[in-house]
């Protein structure tokens, strides 16, 4: 078996347990709820759970709750819904909230070192006075208040006795490090809001600089894995560790990745969702992974796409066609076989005399377990109005009067005349078929290059088809020119309505996936009523995109 090569986090994590470091690993996945999972969490998702899989532990799913603001319940079980159809268990579900009164007593322990101090001065001020990256800062007299001043003022905070934005508690640490962040950065805001899970105990909320590390330090997270932009709050975290003599967690940081064509960025797909772009999180055109699941990708072609992908330490643009391509090499092995004819045109074989009778044909020839199912044919059927051409070229392989095709595991018909109304439009073909050109004991002898997907028009039913395409028109409409929403696809929606399904799709459910011969990739919308089915595309059969 050819063995993969590491990436940079294997290899770090490898060393570690080399060097005897730890036995086993903790990771943690640290989801803001105030939104949906995206394609992009997919990446560190697979990759936190990925690693203490592969090498032992666990990790931990943390809501990073400490912005009270923009966070709901329902993102938190919307979250977990999601991560759980991934297919990763978490070791623990936890909350940064849980924290509150420990991060409370870390702020105080600063204090009495003389490490921390309460400021009142304003956001603009506190800006003003860090300097510039060659300039360095100035302390304020805030920063000559004494422990015992400090400890009264930051419990008077606590208890609510300021309004917001009045004082805020910072680390004292160095106003001229060349990092910004370094210079007296804030550990507290006051913030007199509603939090989704401690109401209003607390009218300060620490900043992400103090909870997360903290965090990760309770739970004894041997590997915290963030994102390139936390690089330069690396140093306040060890920082942080290091005075408090707290258990020594490491932050190491990957490349964000994004995905060509959408937006990886909560708050705009948040937009989109509120401006109504598109149904909901889950819309079938979001890349959301509630969006994605809906659209009818697999848990494995997501994971699949992840390892592909790989992580890295440069950002970068992942084209959409890669998570479509793991998308059809899923499918293709799973999806069950089925007609449906999107454009009906009706044919009549007019030398067929019996009642009608059942065909077989198979589920899957990609699967060898995938069995068959009956088809049922008769006289009258169906078949897609572009199969035909009445004035074909020569080498058209479909059906044009006088030429032979056959029709999915059935017979080879022949067209002999074409009818059509007063307008000129072709309402039926009259056709002959072939009774010894069955699919499977053909012994006709008639050779045919084409074959078509048709519905027998006794029993097939109609259902609506809903086509996706790209939301966007550009690659990246998060750094395009204007606004995101000048770029969306106003194509990115088809709706085809009374195409008809064979009636074994009667039986579809919501977490099947099928293969609409010649059509694509199908499943089940949950809107569906037993009246209406209702059926998203997943991904066409092949790279409509590719140059
Ligand atoms: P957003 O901008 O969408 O709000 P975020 O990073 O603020 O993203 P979080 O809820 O904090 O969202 O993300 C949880 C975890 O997922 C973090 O560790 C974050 O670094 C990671 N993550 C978010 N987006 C991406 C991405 N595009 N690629 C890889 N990892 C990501
Ligand atoms: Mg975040
Ligand atoms: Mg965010």
């Amino acid at each position: 078996e050819e063995k993969k090569s590491l990436n940079f986090l294997e290899e770090i994590v490898e060393a570690d347990l080399a060097a005897g470091k730890y036995k086993t690993i903790m990771t943690r996945f640290p989801p803001e709820p105030n939104g949906y999972l995206h394609i992009g969490h997919a990446s560190s998702i697979c990759l936190n759970f990925g690693l203490s899989l592969k090498y032992g532990g666990g990790t931990n799913l943390r809501f990073d709750d400490t912005n009270p603001v923009t966070e709901e319940t329902e993102y938190v079980e919307g979250i977990k819904k999601d991560i759980q159809w991934l297919g990763f268990e978490w070791a623990n579900e936890l909350y940064a909230s849980d924290y509150f009164e420990q991060l409370y007593a870390y702020a105080v322990t600063l204090i009495k070192k003389g490490l921390a101090y309460v400021d009142d001065s304003t956001s603009e001020e506190i800006a003003e006075q860090k300097g510039t990256p060659t300039q360095p800062g100035r302390r304020n007299v805030y920063a000559d208040r004494t422990v015992e001043e400090n400890l009264q003022l930051f419990e008077a905070m606590r208890n609510g006795e300021y309004q917001d934005g009045e004082k805020v508690l910072r680390a004292r640490i160095d106003m001229s490090s060349p990092n910004m962040i370094m210079r007296d950065p804030i550990l507290y805001r006051i913030k007199h809001a509603h939090h989704h899970r401690t109401g209003d105990q607390w009218s300060i909320y620490p900043m992400y600089d103090f909870a997360h590390g903290q965090s990760d330090s309770i739970e004894h997270i041997t590997h915290s894995i963030c994102t390139m932009e936390f690089v330069p709050h690396r140093e306040v975290y060890n920082w942080l560790i290091e005075q408090l003599e707290i258990y020594p967690s490491r932050q190491y940081e990957f490349a964000r990745r994004n995905l060509s064509h959408t937006l990886t960025s909560k708050r705009k797909l948040l937009q989109l969702v509120t401006e109504k772009y598109v149904s909901g999180w889950d819309d079938p055109r979001m890349p959301t992974i509630a969006g994605l699941r809906r659209r009818g990708y697999t848990p494995e072609s997501i994971r699949d796409y992840c390892e592909r992908i790989g992580v890295g330490k440069r950002d970068n643009l992942i084209d959409a066609g890669v998570l479509e391509f793991c998308a059809r090499e899923h499918l293709n092995k799973i999806a069950l076989r089925r007609m449906v004819v999107f454009d009906p045109l009706k044919v009549v074989i007019t030398n067929y005399e019996g009642e009608g009778e059942w065909l077989h044909s198979e589920n899957n020839p990609e699967d060898p377990d995938g069995g068959t199912r009956n088809i049922s044919f008769s006289r009258e059927l169906f078949i897609e109005r572009d199969d035909f051409m009445e004035d074909a070229p020569k080498k058209y392989f479909r059906l044009a009067p006088g030429k032979q095709v056959r029709l999915k595991s059935a017979y080879i018909i022949q067209c002999d005349e074409v009818i059509k109304d007063a307008d000129g439009r072709i309402t039926q073909l009259n056709c002959s078929y072939f009774p010894n050109s069955k699919s499977g004991e053909d012994t006709s002898g008639i050779h045919v290059k084409g074959t078509l997907h048709w519905v027998n028009a006794r029993d097939c039913f109609p259902v609506q088809v809903r086509e996706y395409d790209r939301l966007f028109t550009v690659e990246d409409p998060g750094n395009a020119e204007g606004n995101f929403t000048d770029y969306i696809n106003g194509q990115s929606l088809q709706v085809v309505e009374n195409a008809l399904a064979e009636l074994a799709l009667k039986e579809a459910m919501v977490n099947e996936r099928f293969q609409f011969l010649r059509k694509g990739y199908f499943t089940l919308d949950p809107d569906s009523t037993p009246e209406q089915l209702i059926f998203n595309r997943t991904v066409t059969l092949k790279d409509s995109w590719a140059k």
